[in-house]
């Protein structure tokens, strides 16, 4: 099947050949028709099927063939997204696809400033693609509306659940018109998922593409034992002997990816993390070296790294195993993407060999168990120490964009007259923004025991 047989109009068909895909994916072939007779649809998905076309091309469809004035402050078609970069990727997908169309396309997520949100929405837009928390905190300050929303979609749900946007959600609901298409996409469907789905969708089609074992059968997929101790040691060597082109390394905890950069960064090598403790300027920047190149490892936890649609990913690297068997398949599904191979690497210590066993169940399959290289040893004994934390050294970028962040955020505060909204599950938990009292013990300036400090300075 060609994109030219499914009636499309020619804008679309144009933007698809300027990107050349000639080909629907099964995902596309079975949702666009159905979606194009106005249908809700229910799709059992992961990233890397094309998922977001499937949505996007019927939708685009309809706005071409239905022109209308966008409604002031609100739009037509709403995407939530569980994450502001999915919600980035989601919204640039629309741009390209719409790229012959007269549309308008907002991403609206929290981690900057409201106020320039509040702006670009107050003239209407066609498409918004929005974080749950960022958009209630909009309709809340009642700068948008989603009263008028003919076209609805859900994306990500199970990991929506996963970071409890759940009552968000049913708020949204309640604010959308009654009249209008739903999609709802899930790379899981659980009971509660499904139960979730059931309160949005009306009779919907439901389709299921990519059983998960089926994106893990072009990924090589290896696992070696090691003490979690010298897990670090083992990850220098690997990313020194392997061919890497761009690699994913998953740790489980923020505080872990950020540790396995520094000892990265001492041992020469360059790294960058993206994880909720970010701001929203550092995670951009992270995935953009690492989208473009500069950067060939981020070290990523999983809600940040979910839905990322980076091409070329040549190895996926467990330093932590998951806990949840899905989430392994999610993480090795980074790599192999459109048809290329790739190589997925599980460090395994003995606390996660229950994991390792659930992972080989629910994904059937078994891993490949490579021994510990043969200098392995000696890259223990010779690991070089963890970079220190960066204080004091001249400003990398990242630091930079950081800082340039808190000064939008501050003048953006400032703006509103109202603290940030800290508790939102906006993508992950927003940074702590305050710091607890601190009391200087000596130093110049400090009555030993008497000053307090607060606040950000
Ligand atoms: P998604 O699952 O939406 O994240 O899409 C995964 C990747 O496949 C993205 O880079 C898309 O641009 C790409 N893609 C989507 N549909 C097609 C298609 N029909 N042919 C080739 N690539 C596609």
């Amino acid at each position: 099947m060609q994109f030219t047989e499914l009636g499309l109009a020619e804008p679309i068909l144009k933007a698809l050949s300027a990107k050349q895909y000639a080909v629907p994916t099964p995902i596309q072939q079975k949702a666009i028709p159905v979606l194009l007779e106005g249908r809700d649809l229910c799709g059992i998905a992961q990233t890397g099927t094309g998922k977001t076309a499937a949505f996007a091309l019927p939708s685009l469809d309809h706005f071409a063939r239905n022109p209308k004035q966008t409604p002031l402050n609100g739009c037509r078609m709403l995407v939530l997204s569980p994450t502001r970069e999915l919600a980035a990727q989601i919204a640039q997908s629309f741009r390209d696809y719409g790229r012959f169309l007269k549309l308008s396309v907002e991403v609206v997520f929290g981690g900057v400033p409201i106020n320039r949100q509040i702006k670009a929405l107050s003239r209407g837009v066609d498409i918004v693609v929005a974080t749950p928390g960022r958009l209630l905190d909009l309709m809340e300050q009642r700068a948008f509306t989603i009263k008028d929303t003919e076209i609805f979609v859900l994306d990500e749900a199970d990991q929506m659940m996963d970071m409890g946007f759940i009552h968000p959600l049913r708020r949204i609901a309640k604010l959308l018109p009654k009249e209008r298409q739903n999609l709802f996409f899930s790379a899981t469907m659980p009971k509660e998922i499904e139960a979730l789905a059931a309160q949005f969708l009306n009779d919907p089609v439901k389709v299921s593409v990519a059983p998960q074992s089926t994106t893990a059968e072009r990924v090589r997929q290896q696992a070696t034992f090691v003490n979690q101790a010298e897990k670090q040691a083992l990850l220098t060597l690997t990313v020194k002997n392997e061919p890497i082109d761009r690699a994913l390394i998953f740790t489980r905890t923020k505080h872990g990816a950020d540790r396995v950069v520094r000892f990265l960064e001492g041992a020469g090598i360059q790294a960058v993390a993206i994880h909720g403790n970010k701001s929203q300027a550092q995670r951009t920047t992270a995935l953009q070296a690492f989208r473009h190149g500069h950067v060939k490892l981020l070290v990523a936890t999983d809600i940040a790294a979910r839905g990322i649609d980076v091409s070329g990913v040549s190895h996926v690297i467990n330093f932590e195993l998951p806990n949840v068997p899905e989430q392994y398949v999610h993480r090795i599904g980074r790599t192999a993407r459109a048809g290329a191979e790739g190589i997925a690497i599980s460090f395994v210590a003995d606390d996660e060999r229950p994991y390792l066993k659930a992972i080989e169940r629910t994904a059937k399959v078994k891993l490949e168990i490579v021994p510990l290289p043969d200098n392995f040893m000696e890259a223990v004994r010779n690991l070089p120490k963890a970079a220190p934390p960066r204080k004091g050294k001249p400003q990398t970028s990242e630091q930079q964009a950081r800082r340039a962040d808190g000064q939008r955020r501050y003048q953006d505060q400032q703006q509103r007259g109202t603290p940030d909204r800290a508790h939102r599950p906006d993508g992950e938990a927003a940074p702590a923004k305050k710091k607890p009292f601190r009391r200087r013990r000596s130093g110049v300036g400090a009555h030993k025991g008497a000053v307090q400090r607060t606040g950000q300075r």
